[in-house]
């Protein structure tokens, strides 16, 4: 029932995948793992091509990507079938997640990087600015590494991939192994927009073949994925100081307040934790809800939950699609059965479906938890909601902050001001008041973990600007004079007449400091 299986293999042979459907678990096809060698070899190729990419206009880069955006919509159904294929996502969930999504990044990127990847010039405060200008200019960093996980396999490439590519890099990606084809379509789509050879490669490859890019001479990683892979990369990263972003894995906290318009909160937890099979970094994971609304609640989201329709032909009537992988589905049962274990009670779902032939796990609603459970805990990844009374909104914050993931999470409540009030008091990267986890959707929005759901962020004007180097090159007026030998007296005497007059007289200060 694997999904992937790694075939046997002879001396001096790449390793070969061998990939099943997780919706019908027949067989698709064989992968060939790319080696060390080959990955230098890519990164060597995205080197040379760099210089005459980075010496585009930031305009002549753009027109690519929008080229590249009219190639997506050409192309939307054969992304679709790709990602389809190798995840048994619905097609909703792959049309909205995978092609919309990229083609957003695109419109975003290529308007965000006219305005904040333009050269400034400025004068430096107080005094010095008589006497010296800095220009600043944001260069490119290079050869950038982008690894990225199976859940989003299209988007997850392509959005660090753009960021990094507008801003003058070439890139070398991996995808995931589960999901090989949803990351190398990538390359295939910026040649067919006409991207010159050797700007944005991809790596077909497993865990072994991510190592080679992290300790390969690349000047950034961009990656991805899981808390301990994400581990692993910045070691690998901090041997060779090579700069890194983590973008990792989360424990969403959903904060359901007496208030709250208890329809819409239902709905947005039924959606927000399935969605796309519930493999979703920003997820719902865990439901805290206030006394008072709490058995209403519990309903609305069984009754919801239970409608939910799954199936295998990936058609725009069914909701919730296959499991991606077997690994993550035994993670997803062995997290239900050890919370059963301690007393859980089902209300709806629960266990694997059966009828379907393929990795198909349902809605599942989950009470009465032991909150020390694996599912309390640990990301499930999957489609199942527990669900927590709380006395108190306090209590449902320090128990929402009650974790070692700090990703995302939402708080509903009709009365937005309370909602931002609690949002600001979650130890997270970002939050949502009354609306679900589409924060990585939003481009303009820095998007990043905190404790161990990251380092670094992406999106938004610094988190494109991450993908360049701020390079200020100081212009001077008097050729260093103002500042050089030789040391005198006279120099001394002027330098303390000088802050005299700039931050304890009152004409000095309005001309030159508060
Ligand atoms: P993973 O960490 O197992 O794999 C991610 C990628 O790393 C894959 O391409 C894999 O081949 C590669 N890899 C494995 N070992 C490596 C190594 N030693 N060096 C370099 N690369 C290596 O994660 P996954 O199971 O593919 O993805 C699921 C995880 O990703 C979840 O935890 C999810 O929350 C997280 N995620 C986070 C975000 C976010 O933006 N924060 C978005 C999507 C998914």
């Amino acid at each position: 029932m694997a999904v992937i299986e790694f075939l046997q293999k002879n001396d001096g042979e790449r390793q070969k995948i061998l990939l099943k459907s997780p919706a019908t678990l027949e067989p698709l096809y064989e992968i060939e793992c790319e080696t060390a060698e080959d990955v230098n070899a890519k990164i060597a190729k995205a080197r040379a091509a760099q210089p005459a990419w980075g010496a585009l206009s930031i305009e002549q880069r753009a027109q690519y990507f929008l080229k590249l955006r009219d190639v997506i919509l050409d192309r939307q159904d054969y992304i679709v079938e790709t990602v389809i294929r190798e995840t048994g996502k619905p097609m909703q969930d792959a049309l909205t997640f995978e092609v919309y999504a990229v083609c957003s990044f695109i419109s975003y990127w290529v308007q965000q990087a006219r305005k904040t990847l333009k050269p400034e010039t400025s004068r430096p405060p107080g005094i010095m600015g008589l006497m010296k200008k800095v220009h600043l200019i944001y260069k490119p960093l290079g050869v950038v590494g982008v690894i990225a996980p199976w859940n989003g396999p299209f988007v997850l490439t392509a959005n660090p991939c753009i960021q990094a590519m507008i801003a003058g890099n070439t890139v070398v990606a991996k995808g995931s192994e589960i999901t090989p084809f949803c990351s190398k379509i990538l390359e295939e789509l910026c040649l067919e927009a006409g991207f010159p050879e050797g700007v944005c490669n991809v790596l077909m490859g497993d865990g072994m073949t991510g190592a080679a890019l992290t300790s390969g001479a690349v000047d950034k990683i961009a990656f991805t994925g899981s808390v301990t892979t994400g581990k692993k990369v910045a070691m690998a990263c901090v041997e060779n100081l090579t700069p890194y972003s983590l973008e990792l894995g989360g424990k969403d906290a959903m904060i359901i307040c007496a208030d709250a318009n208890l329809d819409e909160a239902a709905h947005a937890a039924v959606w927000g934790g399935c969605v796309n099979s519930g493999h979703f970094c920003c997820g719902i994971e865990r439901i805290y809800v206030e006394a008072p609304v709490y058995d209403v609640f519990v309903e609305k989201v069984t009754t919801l939950a239970k409608a939910i329709r799954q199936g295998a032909s990936h058609g725009v009537n069914e909701d919730l699609g296959a499991i991606f992988w077997d690994k993550q589905l035994d993670i997803i049962e062995a997290h239900v059965e050890d919370a059963k274990k301690k007393g859980a009670k089902v209300l709806a779902g629960g266990e694997r479906n059966k009828e379907l032939k393929g990795l198909y796990y349902p809605a599942t609603v989950m009470v009465d938890l032991d909150e020390t459970c694996d599912l309390m805990t640990q990301e499930t990844f999957g489609p199942v909601l527990p669900i927590i009374k709380v006395k108190d909104i306090e209590e449902g914050i320090a128990k929402a902050n009650d974790s070692n993931y700090g990703l995302h999470g939402s708080v509903w409540t009709k009365d937005k001001n309370k909602g931002l009030e609690i949002a600001k008091r979650i130890q997270t990267g970002s939050m949502a008041v009354n609306d679900i986890g589409m924060m990585y959707g939003v481009p303009s929005a820095p998007f990043g973990g905190v404790k161990e759901s990251g380092v670094g962020s992406i999106n938004g004007a610094n988190g494109l600007r991450a993908y360049s180097q701020a390079m200020p090159i100081i212009i001077g007026r008097y050729a260093g004079a103002d500042t050089g030998y030789p040391h005198d007296q006279k120099k001394l005497d002027r330098m303390k007449k000088l802050m005299n007059f700039m931050w304890k007289n009152p004409i000095g200060k309005k001309l030159l400091g508060p």
